[in-house]
């Protein structure tokens, strides 16, 4: 995790966590994340951003994707021992994740419903968050190993 540096007081009164208001760089990282549904890490999202706003810094993306999961309009997505990327799909769905190139894809649930219907959660356990995970190999280095 790189160190949070402080983000100046103006900006965080712009993006008031209970308005959900798109401030233009709020939106601008959303875009980043629509354009190319890659699941980029926070680091990725700052070189694309910064195409877009040159002034923005690593600090404001960050702050920009905690609220954007905050509101709702995306997923962290854990891989283990990697910095947390960032989905914009909000509907329930698993993630495939290849072990040679490290490809995320979203893999959408086979029947309509959530991910904790097609397991036997048992009586007064609560869920507030699932996740389903695959691992394998991906279409394109599946086609360079052979
Ligand atoms: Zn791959
Ligand atoms: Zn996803």
């Amino acid at each position: 995790m790189p160190a949070r540096k402080t983000v100046p007081s103006d900006y965080e009164e712009t993006i008031s966590h209970n308005g959900h208001r798109l401030t233009p760089q709020r939106r601008e990282v959303y875009n980043v994340l629509l354009d190319e549904r890659d699941h980029p890490t926070a680091t990725e999202v700052f070189i694309r951003a910064k195409q877009r706003i040159p002034g923005i810094s690593l600090a404001t993306v960050y702050n920009c994707l905690e609220t954007l999961v905050d509101c709702g309009l995306a997923k962290q997505v854990n891989v283990e021992r990697e910095a947390t990327r960032y989905c914009p799909n909000v509907s329930d769905h698993g993630h495939f994740i290849c072990q040679s190139c490290g490809a995320v894809t979203d893999i959408p649930i086979a029947k309509e419903g959530k991910i904790t219907q097609f397991l036997k959660v048992p009586a007064r356990f609560s869920v507030n968050n699932s996740e389903i995970t695959l691992r394998g190999t991906c279409p394109n280095c599946k086609k360079s190993n052979n």
